[in-house]
């Protein structure tokens, strides 16, 4: 997958938006959008409708800020767009619901990492397992009744402890039930559309796709 690389918070200066993607300093007052910093570039401030844009733009920035988000490369967010589309149901919203249920998202809603490029980073690293089994793919979609757990060799490991320390603190979603001591999540239910947090307009993803 594509990745973005580069300074992150930048990523959030384009948005406007918060995507939590430094870990414990998204939640603090260093947060370049907590300081409202311009967005991206030397007349960042000064950016407004440049002569001839069109109406396009709020399409693209919502996808973008979503797959920002959700640390989805273009292609991988276009096939999550065409798999929501050939589902029952209100696209925009399984689409949401498909990125909510990626293993990597899991494991940051569980508290066990302390952002998504982070969990992203621990499950390729093989600290997770799916229903006991070694899960190191970021991308795969947990089920309901799923248990998504860190392995038997990791939780000693100092990095684990610190995150379960904090992980108290963080509170999990309703779809999700935690047990801190045994470092392992279950998937109450699928999520629905109240389960994303960021503030999102997903009928303006839509429309990008379908233009
Ligand atoms: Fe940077 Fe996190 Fe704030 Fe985004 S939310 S600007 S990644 S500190």
């Amino acid at each position: 997958m594509a990745r973005e690389t580069g300074p992150v918070c930048r990523l959030c200066r384009r948005e406007g938006a918060k995507l939590f993607l430094k870990g414990y300093r998204c939640y603090s007052p260093k947060c370049p959008i907590e300081k409202h910093a311009a967005p991206p570039g030397q007349h960042g401030d000064k950016r407004g409708r440049r002569p001839g844009s069109s109406d396009y733009r709020p399409y693209l920035r919502e996808k973008q800020k979503v797959r920002r988000y959700y640390g989805v490369g273009e292609r991988q967010f276009r096939r999550y767009f065409v798999r929501a589309g050939k589902t029952k149901g209100v696209t925009g919203e399984t689409l949401l619901q498909l990125l909510e249920r990626r293993l990597d998202n899991v494991v940051f809603r569980l508290g066990f990492a302390s952002s998504r490029p982070e969990a992203r980073q621990v499950v390729r690293h093989g600290h997770f397992a799916l229903n006991g089994r070694r899960a190191d793919i970021p991308s795969i979609l947990v089920r309901t009744g799923d248990e998504v757990s860190v392995r038997e060799g990791s939780r000693s490991k100092a990095l684990f402890k610190k995150l379960a320390e904090r992980a108290e603190a963080r509170s999990v979603p309703e779809w999700l039930s935690r047990d801190l001591e045994a470092m392992r999540g279950v998937v109450v239910k699928l999520p629905d559309r109240a389960s994303v947090e960021i503030a999102v307009n997903e009928r303006l993803i839509v429309e990008y796709y379908s233009r």
